[in-house]
């Protein structure tokens, strides 16, 4: 089989770590495997690269940080490679390599005082970078040869910056002509995650989150067997097990399952992981790399659905509640489609809708980033209804949550919304703003965001989703 395996920030947060995710690479090929690796950046290292580059673009740029992110990576080389003076010296040259053009930004940054989506592309996939070139040398020195690739020379996507989408087509060329011949070989090629280029070659990321997304596009182009994300639960579970200790492992998930949870805030998976391997029907399994022996989350067609309907429980914080409304917007033709038009227009991403029936107000929820910008564009295409009166308001509720229910049985089982809103009702929870897609595979709810834990919470409770199915 062709595994393409991803090991996540914290898998790979330590010498020791590195070695482990090592090892079970190492392994899974000794059973006969080609394997793919792809990486994350060491924990921490990304949001550190990211905060570095907004210091140096007010003018504060500091070289110790270029040191520290240098000795935190040479002191996992030693420590991994300590035995092998060349192999070491190699890996140490390029992390300086890397490390030297990172300063290099930074330092052009605080002249110019303008941190632009492709410069933060530019610096924030340097974490990436780093760790592959550790990750393969631990991978060589248990025996397998393996060599380090960026995935700028394998992964093709436009130039949206911050969150890049692959061109599949020029990616399954590229990827294949260069990571062919060295799974065929006998090797192990570790790939950095998240970073990819466009057809000019401009370094793009896929977003924050984004190496589950590389893996799965790899695996989709190079029509994997398999794709593992390796991370640091034992799978996805029927809700974040920091917010509900009592949150249990879903051994069978959906493709649809997936992705709704990751969608609704599962950060387990980047929520576009799932499109690639769906589309190929590549089944992907979720794994504890600190608990290698769990069988983890398989994400199949099927996906074993559940009697109860709700699988799980996500929520997604620091969301802002647009709403729109006014007695004047009745019977008005328009009014949505020009509010969709500017969404659309300031590259906006809805996550979820509502519009009472008697249409005095719609609603839409958006990311804290883009409401801004969002709402004064809305303000001045709607000035004409606003001096009208057609409608009263075009208010932004500020820290809001969206809990969701999702599964795929709950579509045409009743009784389900009727669960949902008495849990939230005994526990004197208010709910703003309702939604379920007519997919019916998810229920989800706006609750104020001090609300929102205790929201989550009541649902896994009322469905009982501490019990085995
Ligand atoms: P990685 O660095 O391996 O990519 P992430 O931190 O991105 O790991 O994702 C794993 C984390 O996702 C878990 O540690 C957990 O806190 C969080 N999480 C949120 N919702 C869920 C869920 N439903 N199931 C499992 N983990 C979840
Ligand atoms: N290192 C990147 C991030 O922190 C990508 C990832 O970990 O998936 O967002
Ligand atoms: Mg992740």
């Amino acid at each position: 089989m062709l595994i393409v395996m991803k090991f996540g920030g914290t898998s790979v947060g330590s010498a020791e770590r590195i070695a482990h995710a090592a090892q079970l690479a190492v392994d899974t090929a000794a059973q006969g495997h080609q394997v793919i690796v792809v990486t994350s950046a060491m924990s921490k290292v990304t949001d550190t690269l990211i905060t570095a580059a907004r210091l140096a673009s007010s003018g504060e740029w500091d070289p110790a940080r270029r040191e520290e992110l240098f000795d935190r990576h040479q002191a996992v080389a030693d420590a991994l490679l300590g035995g092998d003076a060349a192999r070491r010296g190699a890996v140490v040259e390029v992390l300086g390599q890397r490390l030297d053009r990172f300063e290099k930004l930074c330092f052009g940054l605080s002249m110019v005082h303008e941190l632009t989506p492709r410069l933060m592309d530019a610096i924030s996939g340097t974490g990436e970078t780093l760790s592959a070139p550790l990750l393969s040398a631990a991978i060589a020195t248990k025996g397998r040869p393996s060599q380090a690739i960026d995935a700028t020379e394998l992964i093709v996507t436009n130039d949206q910056f911050g969150g890049a989408e692959p061109l599949m087509d020029e990616t399954r060329v590229k990827a294949g002509a260069r990571l062919k011949p060295v799974i065929e070989r006998g090797e192990i090629p570790v790939v950095t995650g998240f970073i990819s280029a466009t057809a000019d070659g401009v370094m793009t990321t896929l977003g924050r989150g984004g190496s589950d997304y590389s893996a799965a596009i790899l695996g989709a182009v190079l029509d994997a067997h398999e794709v593992w994300i390796w991370t640091d639960v034992d799978g996805v579970m029927t809700a974040n097990p920091s917010e509900v200790p009592e949150a249990r492992t879903l051994a069978d998930i959906s493709y649809s399952e997936a992705s709704e949870l990751a969608y609704y805030g599962a950060k387990v998976l980047h929520y576009k992981t799932i499109l690639p391997a769906f589309r190929q029907r590549i089944p992907v399994r979720i794994l504890n790399s600190f608990n290698p022996s769990h069988p983890g989350t398989r994400v199949s067609v099927e996906g074993n659905p559940s009697a109860r309907g709700v699988k799980a429980v996500t929520s997604i914080r620091g969301v802002i509640l647009i709403a729109i409304s006014g007695t004047g917007m009745q019977g008005i033709p328009g009014i949505v489609a020009k509010t969709f038009d500017v969404v659309a227009e300031q590259q906006a991403n809805v996550l979820m809708i509502s519009q009472a029936s008697s249409e005095n107000n719609i609603c839409f929820v958006l990311s804290a980033a883009e409401a801004p910008r969002v709402v004064n564009a809305l303000r001045v295409a709607l000035e004409f209804e606003l001096s009208r009166g057609h409608i009263e308001e075009i208010a932004a509720e500020q820290q809001v949550a969206i809990v969701a229910a999702v599964g795929d049985r709950m579509r045409g089982m009743p009784g389900v919304a009727a669960t949902v809103f008495g849990a939230l009702g005994s526990e004197g929870i208010n709910v703003i703003a309702i939604s379920q897609g007519s997919s019916e595979r998810n229920i989800s709810l706006v609750v104020t965001e001090r609300e929102a834990a205790g929201a989550v919470r009541a649902l896994h409770r009322a469905f009982q989703l501490e019990k085995p199915a």
